[in-house]
């Protein structure tokens, strides 16, 4: 209000420039961070609502960044995106992802692993033949890798993305559309798409139990997922009130802080013998 016009948009302007050079000087450290192995693999457990048994985990990216310390994927995945490094940070992932889940126990609830793909990994056309190769690589069952794609990666280019994921269904992996609700037109991509499950995004999941439209759009996306032989995972379940109610509403899996916030993955493995103990 009391800034005049010409000096907020100066204001506007040198905060864009300073973003600008604070993003270019963020993505020639993202080039180094890779070689560096400066990257850092975190994870999320999931757990079955019915039988409270952990079922897996999710993977989760970090940026242990010399000067910046741990860096969130929401500062630097879109960077990466868009400056191509994306490639290379997809290609860590699985890597680190395959060499833990490797190494996880085997018993009566095998251990599945979820990995996040960004929309322009399917614009690589080599993705699935690379994700075939190091499936080999780590001797891993396919059957215990998790795909997590949001809806923008499949509104991208869907004939190719439509190959893409037939591609990897033909592996045995799972396939979760992420953040459910958020994009557009999710309901055909249902129809379209060899999806297996999904996931409700946490911002209709955490209003949900002060909010009727929040705990309508949850209710009938149970409902909807359950008619299309999809199981249903709930993200962001901050508490025991909200778990409750997910449960009576027919959930399948949950995640969030409730049950465990993200953890360096080489954790895993004790935290779920202390959960399974509890
Ligand atoms: P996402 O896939 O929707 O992951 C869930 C995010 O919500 C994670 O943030 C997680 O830490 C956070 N979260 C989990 N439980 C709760 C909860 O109970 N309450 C609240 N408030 N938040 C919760 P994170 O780790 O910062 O990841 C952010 C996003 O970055 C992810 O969203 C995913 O889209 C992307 N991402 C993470 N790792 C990777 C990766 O390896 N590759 C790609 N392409 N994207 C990644
Ligand atoms: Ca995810
Ligand atoms: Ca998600
Ligand atoms: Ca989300």
């Amino acid at each position: 209000h009391g800034t005049p016009v010409t000096d907020r948009v100066k204001v506007f302007a040198n905060a864009r420039a300073a973003d600008y050079a604070g993003r270019l000087s963020l993505l020639g450290d993202l080039r180094r961070a890779v070689e560096r192995n400066e990257l850092r693999l975190y994870c999320q457990p999931k757990v079955d609502m019915r039988s409270g048994k952990v079922t897996g985990a999710e993977a989760l990216v970090r940026w242990a960044h010399p000067r910046l310390g741990m860096v969130l994927p929401s500062h630097f995945i879109q960077l990466a995106e868009q400056s191509g490094m994306i490639t290379h940070v997809t290609n860590w992932v699985l890597n680190a992802a395959f060499s833990q889940l490797r190494a996880w126990p085997v018993d009566d609830t095998p251990q599945t692993l979820a990995i996040n793909i960004s929309a322009y990994d399917f614009r690589n056309p080599t993705i699935v033949r690379q994700i075939d190769n190091l499936l080999s690589a780590w001797r891993i069952d396919p059957a215990r890798v998790q795909f997590e794609l949001t809806e923008s990666a499949l509104i991208d280019d869907p004939g190719a993305t439509l190959v893409a994921l037939s591609g990897l269904k033909a592996l045995g992996v799972e396939l979760l559309i992420d953040d459910f609700g958020t994009g557009y037109s999710s309901l055909s991509y249902l129809q379209k798409f060899p999806v297996d499950g999904i996931k409700i995004d946490q911002s209709f999941v955490m209003p949900m139990l002060d909010s009727p439209d929040s705990a309508a759009i949850v209710r009938s996306t149970i409902e909807l997922g359950h008619t299309l032989s999809r199981h249903i995972v709930a993200e962001g379940v901050e508490s025991e009130a909200l778990w409750e109610r997910l449960a009576d509403e027919g959930c399948d899996v949950a995640q969030g802080y409730f049950i465990g916030e993200p953890m360096p993955i080489e954790d895993f493995p004790q935290w779920r013998a202390g959960w399974e103990a509890r």
